[in-house]
């Protein structure tokens, strides 16, 4: 007998008929006579149709930003996931598993303060147990917690990982699956390359890089804990047959385990390609070249949560101006440029240019450490299809190129073919 949480995504529990098919994966697990823990988010397309509409509300004047009262976000945004906790709950029941709902205050998943963005900050996972250890199943609402204001927040979109993932450490789970659409990772996203292909395992380091770059199958805070805690992942499809051969394998599920390096036999180079569209790029000319400079023009946005990225500033040429470019969130640039033009006067740059768009394409693998010409492959992979670069940065285990978001699909489909990733 082992504890297992069951994570199930937004297209897992579209509706009645996938919630039913959610319920007999659920059932599976209970009649093998494990404790189970299921993490629900929100039927699919629900979350962005609340968001929306918190967006189409007026904003408050002179509350300091043009921005929404985040708590209020937080109270809206988290119903979902309260509707399909419920539905599920029912469904259990009536095939006979008992069953009970948990939104995030009751168990009590606690955050911190931040609404809309939310560090989770400690589970009671006792409580889970014994309820567990009753044979009772918990359908616990992904996504929510509770404030330390005693008001709902929210993890940030995509967090039902991380509430799952968060639950697997607190309740010492044997292992947590994340269910979801496709049937584990892929070298890329299999939407916009048929010729990607699912890898068994693949390492935390792999993974978050891959989610901080833009692959949406796990959120990265969800890596981040998995890692730190050494939850034992899956990701694994939930639009399979529940009750085909090898679903409900202990050991070894089908899908794709995220693991330790020395867990993986043999490690590829480069082991996927991930994107993030919607990335735009500033162009600060002129700025004056002089000690703190850097903090004058990004402590601004820092202060005000715009996430810069890709930095690139030149050579002086006359040793008295530099040019200075990087990239922001496309979503953020208006603000951005606002902030930037109040700090004209303290910093002193000629002009901003600035244009949205934009896509960040990243080869990732952990063999780069050990592996010359990498980027050389990259780079003549974006030559040969005349896709030009606005920007690179690398690490020890990725590069990330800056191109016209037009040439999106093109470019994740060439490096994918330059790094032998292709499915033969
Ligand atoms: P859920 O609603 O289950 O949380 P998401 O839409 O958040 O599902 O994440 C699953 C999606 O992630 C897939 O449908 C796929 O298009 C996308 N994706 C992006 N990159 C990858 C990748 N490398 N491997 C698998 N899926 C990926
Ligand atoms: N429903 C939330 C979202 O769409 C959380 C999640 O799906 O993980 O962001
Ligand atoms: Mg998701």
């Amino acid at each position: 007998m082992a504890r297992i949480v069951m994570k199930f995504g937004g297209t897992s529990v579209a509706d009645l008929d996938r919630i039913h098919v959610v319920a007999r994966h659920v059932k599976r697990e209970v009649d093998a006579g494990h404790e189970v823990a299921v993490v629900v988010s929100a039927m699919a397309g629900k979350t962005n149709e609340l968001v929306g509409w918190v967006e189409k509300m007026p904003t408050v004047a002179g509350a300091g930003a043009s921005f929404y009262d985040a708590r209020e976000y937080d109270a809206i945004v988290a119903s979902g996931e309260q509707v399909t906790s419920g539905l599920l709950a029912i469904a259990l029941q009536s095939m006979n598993v008992d069953a009970r709902s948990w939104q995030g205050w009751q168990i009590a998943l606690k955050t911190d303060s931040t609404h809309g963005a939310a560090r989770i900050d400690s589970i009671d996972g006792d409580r889970l147990i014994e309820r567990m250890s009753q044979g009772q199943v918990a359908v616990v609402a992904g996504f929510q917690g509770i404030g330390p204001d005693g008001r709902i927040a929210t993890l940030g979109r995509g967090g039902s990982d991380t509430s799952a993932v968060a639950i697997a450490a607190a309740v010492k789970a044997d292992r947590c699956d994340i269910y979801t659409d496709v049937d584990g990772v892929y070298t890329t996203d299999p939407r916009i390359e048929p010729k990607a292909r699912r890898l068994p395992r693949v390492t935390f380091e792999e993974m978050l890089e891959m989610a901080s770059l833009g692959a949406k199958v796990l959120q990265v805070r969800s890596v981040e804990l998995a890692m730190t805690q050494g939850v034992r992942t899956f990701v694994r499809s939930s639009f399979e047959d529940p009750d085909a051969p090898g679903m409900g394998d202990f050991e070894n599920p089908p899908g794709t385990l995220i693991c330790d390096e020395d867990e993986i036999v043999e490690q590829e180079t480069v082991t996927g390609i991930a994107y993030a569209k919607e990335e735009a790029q500033i162009s600060l000319r002129r700025v004056a070249d002089r000690p703190g400079v850097s903090a004058a023009i990004f402590g601004p946005l820092a202060d005000a949560n715009i996430n810069v990225d890709m930095i690139v500033q030149n050579i002086s040429e006359d040793g008295a101006a530099t040019d200075m470019t990087f990239t922001v969130p496309s979503g953020d640039l208006e603000r951005a440029v606002t902030i930037l033009e109040e700090t004209k006067g303290t910093v002193g740059f000629d002009a901003i240019q600035s244009e949205a768009g934009l896509t960040k394409v990243s080869v990732i693998g952990i063999g780069m450490r050990s592996h010359t010409g990498v980027a050389a492959t990259a780079f003549k992979a974006m030559a040969d299809r005349n896709i030009n670069i606005r920007a690179i940065t690398t690490s020890e285990i990725k590069i990330s190129i800056l191109i016209d978001g037009a040439y999106t699909e093109l470019a994740v489909r060439s490096l994918h073919a330059a790094y032998g990733l292709d499915r033969k």
